[in-house]
Order: C-alpha cells, then sequence, then structure tokens
C-alpha cells in the first residue's frame, strides 16, 4: 500500500455540532487502478479532484456499484467498523453482476483498516454519529464502445454523518414503477437503481409522499423496498419481512433487525409481504407499525401508506412501544459499543499508522 499523506489537513474545518452529510470528505482518499487483467497499487493519497474525459465508460453505460458503510467511535476514543466483510462480499455480488473485476480484500478490507485508521479524526464521537464510507467501483476506460471495459477504479472515500433523526414518513405504494426485475440488477448496489429510482420517487412526492413502497414488478401485489431501505411491518406483535430475492437488495441492517429481532424473542416472518393483507391489517386495527432501515439513517418509520385512492394513517408509537426504535436503539449501542456485541459485528480500527 502506498500512503501519501496530506500536508493540509481540513480537520479544522469539521464541526461536530453542524455536520452537513455528503458534502464535506475526510482528509484522505483510497485508490486502486485496474488495468489488463489486474488491480496495480492501492494508494491513500489526500481526497481530491480526478481528471477523466467525458468518454469514460461508467457516464456513458453505467458500469458501476457502490457500497456504503459507517465507522463509529466510542467514548474511549475507539474506532469500529460494523460487519465490513458484509460489504466485501456485496460489492464483489455486484461487480460479478455488472461484469466487473472483484476486489481482494486486501484492498477493501485492509483499505478500510488503513484509511479509516489515517482519518480516524474524522470519526465524530456522540450520539448515533458516524463517519459514512463510500466504497466504488466503476468503468474508467476512455472509449465509446459498448462492452465490458478493460479500465475499472476502484475508490473509497468518507463523509462525517450526524446522529441521523429523520421525521416518519408516509410513502405511496407503487403501482406501476419498479425498482427492479427478475434477472435484473435489483440485488447488485448498481449505480443505476439509483438513477432509475429518482423519477418515481418525483412523482410520488407530487402525490403527498416522501418515499415509495417498491412493489414487485410482475403483479404490484407485494412489499418489496421502500425507497433504498429495505422494509419491515408488524401486525399485533409479529414483524414480517420480504425474503431477499433478484429484486430485493440484501441489506446489512435488515439482516442485523431480522437477528436483534429474534434475540429479544420477537416472532419475525421472513416470506411474501401482501399488499392486501398490509391493507386489511390496518382495517382491523392489527398493522401496529411499519418501517424502512438501511445504514444511512438505521430507521425510518412509516406514518402513512398510500395505497390506491386511500391515504391510511398509521399510528405513532414511542420508544416504550415501537419495534422500530428498539431494535436501533439495540442496533446503534451495539454500533457505538455502548452494549455488548454477541453476534461479533464490531470490527476494531487498529492504530498502526
Ligand atoms: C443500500 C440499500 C439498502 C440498505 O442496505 P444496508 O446494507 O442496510 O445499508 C436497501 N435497499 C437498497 C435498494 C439499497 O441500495
Amino acid at each position: 500500500m502506498i500512503i501519501e499523506r496530506t500536508a493540509n489537513s481540513r480537520i479544522g474545518e469539521l464541526d461536530p455540532k453542524n455536520i452537513t452529510f455528503g458534502n464535506m470528505f475526510s482528509d484522505h482518499m483510497l485508490i486502486c487502478e485496474y488495468e489488463n487483467g489486474s488491480w496495480g497499487d492501492v494508494k491513500i493519497m489526500p481526497y481530491g479532484p480526478l481528471s477523466f474525459s467525458p468518454a469514460i465508460m461508467v457516464a456513458h453505460y453505467g458500469q458501476g456499484a457502490f457500497e456504503g458503510m459507517k465507522a463509529y467511535k466510542d467514548k474511549d476514543d475507539n474506532v469500529f467498523l460494523f460487519r465490513p466483510y458484509k460489504n466485501f462480499e456485496r460489492m464483489n455480488k455486484s461487480a460479478v453482476r455488472l461484469a466487473m473485476p472483484e476486489v481482494t480484500e486486501e484492498m477493501f478490507i485492509g483499505g478500510l483498516q488503513t484509511i479509516i485508521d489515517i482519518d480516524r479524526d474524522w470519526v465524530p464521537f456522540g450520539d448515533g454519529m458516524s463517519l459514512y464510507i463510500r466504497p466504488v467501483i466503476f468503468a474508467s476506460e476512455e472509449a465509446l464502445k459498448a462492452r465490458v471495459a478493460n479500465k475499472y477504479m476502484f475508490s473509497i472515500m468518507a463523509t462525517p454523518a450526524k446522529a441521523y433523526y429523520s421525521e416518519p414518513v408516509a410513502v405511496k405504494v407503487s403501482d406501476h414503477f419498479s425498482r427492479a426485475a427478475n434477472g435484473g440488477v435489483g440485488y447488485a448496489k448498481a449505480a443505476g437503481n439509483y438513477g432509475g429510482s429518482f423519477y418515481p420517487t418525483m412523482m410520488a412526492q407530487e402525490e403527498g409522499y416522501d418515499q415509495i413502497i417498491w412493489t414487485d414488478d410482475a403483479t404490484h401485489t407485494l412489499f418489496e423496498e421502500c425507497g433504498t431501505m429495505n422494509v419491515f411491518v408488524r401486525i399485533n406483535d409479529t414483524v414480517y419481512t420480504p425474503k431477499t430475492s433478484e429484486r430485493i437488495l440484501d441489506g446489512v441492517t435488515r439482516d442485523s433487525f431480522i437477528q436483534l429481532a429474534k434475540h429479544k424473542g420477537i416472532e419475525v416472518i421472513i416470506g411474501d409481504l401482501k399488499v392486501e393483507d398490509v391493507y386489511k391489517a390496518h382495517k382491523d386495527g392489527s398493522l401496529k407499525e411499519a418501517w424502512g432501515v438501511g445504514t444511512a439513517v438505521v430507521t425510518t418509520q412509516f406514518k402513512a401508506i398510500g395505497y390506491g385512492d386511500e391515504r391510511l394513517a398509521l399510528p405513532q408509537l414511542d420508544a416504550e412501544d415501537s419495534y422500530a426504535l428498539q431494535l436501533k436503539k439495540a442496533l446503534v449501542d451495539i454500533q457505538t459499543n455502548q452494549a455488548e456485541d454477541p453476534f461479533g459485528w464490531r470490527v476494531l480500527v487498529e492504530r498502526k499508522n
């Protein structure tokens, strides 16, 4: 690994009380380039612009995929990653589906250990605060040829994130648009999956909703995901979530919620979740809550579900009664080393650099 440290740290500009997510980056970035059939040296260098021609293939053919994960700091200044091997495996699943070269463990896990160690001052400490980490891989060959590229770039960058409280959202059940289809790329964190979801989301917003509940593309009768989150529904005291498939992304937060719920003795049913059953449960009063989960916000509760012409209002449970909020707290406590980690999810970032 080649390490070039910045001579001009911007850490003084980081105000933990005023973090704006996503446009302030930590001092360093990791870059590794693939050419002639193999990955080159892993380099850690000052964060900053790179130059490409507009013929860069990812801009034309969308051969690109990313990951999203976080680093957390405890009260003793230890820094932890959360289940990073899940992201490593998923990045390579995405790479394979998009005909891109897989990244090595040294690049991904070794790269994370080194860059987060070097930029550890950028991991904010405090309730729910974190450093959001974005690994990405994309076709960097400059050529207008609609084929698998010969050059790729793998990069890791990071942006501080504050405690994410998200207001409950109103979601609209899609009866037309689809995020993913069988045989497609829905299970990959493909850049284009996001590009394709913005317009339908905008349409839902025009109807007074915040997000879309994606349904199965064939019949639009099954709950699949919510925006870019996996979805959970609680009917009486049982929690339901769709099983992962070619259309449903295998979220790390989803898997963690399932394990935490089972650990607490909550019944979890993983399988087809019919829109009709959620609707009926709302009508008979057994629909207690529904929420989305993902790395960025951990949990977003739903306050209303739009279905056909109806807007179904959901009761707002507080921290004491809400499974969504209880599970969120249990998860964040493990991530930030405020609770035992019976699952072995935390990975310490070692001090070496
Ligand atoms: C990233 C993502 C999620 C959430 O995955 P996490 O690993 O929990 O962050 C869910 N759905 C989609 C479509 C995603 O891209």
